[in-house]
C-alpha cells in the first residue's frame, strides 16, 4: 500500500477566479460564479495516474510542484508521496484506519478534526482502479449522494434587506439569486455579502491511498 498527495488548484473556466481543487471529483463547483467546472475521467488520468506512475518511484516524502497545461486549462499543483495527514495538527493517520474503514468522517486521534475518508466511487474507479481509499477532500466539493459522505454543513442564516420592500430575508448562502417572499422580486446578492457567505478557501492537501 503506498499514499500518494495531490495538492491542485486551477482557474475557473467559467469566470476566471481561482478554482481549488480539493477533490477527486468530475465537478468542482467554482465558489465566484457558482458554475461547475467539469474535469473529466481523461483530464484526471493525466493529473493523478500519470503523476502516480512517476511517484512510485520516490522516496517517501519527495514531492514535485510542476504547473500543467491539459485541456484547456492550467493546473498548478503538487504532488508526491506521503501518508495522510490531519490538517490541523499534521498527525498521521494510522494504517490500520485504512485496514477496516467502510467511509466516512475519521476523527483525528489527536485533536479530534474531522477528515473525510471515502471508498472509490464509480467515477475514481474508472479512473484508477487500483485506489483503495480517497481521504482528506473538501466534503463540500464531493457531489452530495455519495455514500458515507457527509452533506456539507449549511450555512447559517444571515438577514438581508430586501432592497425593493425593505422586509428582512434570511439568506443562507445556498443561492446568488433569491426571491423576496413578500414582494417577489428576484435579488441578486451584492459581492460583500456573497462574499461574507461563501469565505476564500485554500488549496487543501488529499492523499491517494493506493493498493
Ligand atoms: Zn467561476
Ligand atoms: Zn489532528
Ligand atoms: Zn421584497
Amino acid at each position: 500500500m503506498h499514499t500518494y498527495f495531490f495538492e491542485i488548484k486551477t482557474d475557473c473556466s467559467h469566470c476566471g477566479n481561482p478554482l481549488l481543487v480539493n477533490a477527486f471529483a468530475r465537478e468542482i463547483r467554482c465558489d465566484k460564479c457558482n458554475q461547475d467546472n467539469i474535469i473529466g475521467a481523461k483530464l484526471w488520468k493525466v493529473i493523478v495516474v500519470d503523476s502516480i506512475n512517476e511517484a512510485s518511484n520516490y522516496q517517501d516524502g519527495q514531492k514535485r510542484t510542476t504547473k500543467m497545461f491539459t485541456g484547456g486549462l492550467e493546473f498548478s499543483m503538487s504532488y508526491g508521496k506521503r501518508n495522510a495527514r490531519c490538517s490541523k495538527c499534521r498527525t498521521m493517520i494510522p494504517d490500520n484506519v485504512f485496514e477496516s474503514f467502510e467511509g466516512g468522517e475519521y476523527k483525528c486521534a489527536e485533536c479530534g478534526n474531522a477528515i473525510s475518508i471515502r471508498k472509490p466511487d464509480d467515477f475514481v474507479k474508472q479512473i484508477l482502479p487500483s485506489a483503495k481509499f480517497i481521504a482528506g477532500e473538501d466534503t463540500g466539493q464531493i457531489k452530495t449522494g455519495i455514500q458515507g459522505i457527509q452533506k456539507p454543513e449549511e450555512h447559517k442564516p444571515v438577514i438581508f434587506t430586501c432592497p425593493a420592500c425593505a422586509a428582512n430575508l434570511k439568506v443562507d448562502g445556498t443561492k446568488r439569486i433569491i426571491d423576496c417572499t413578500y414582494c417577489d422580486a428576484s435579488i441578486y446578492l451584492p459581492d460583500d455579502l456573497w462574499f461574507e457567505l461563501h469565505p476564500a478557501k485554500t488549496v487543501e492537501t488529499w492523499y491517494v491511498i493506493n493498493n
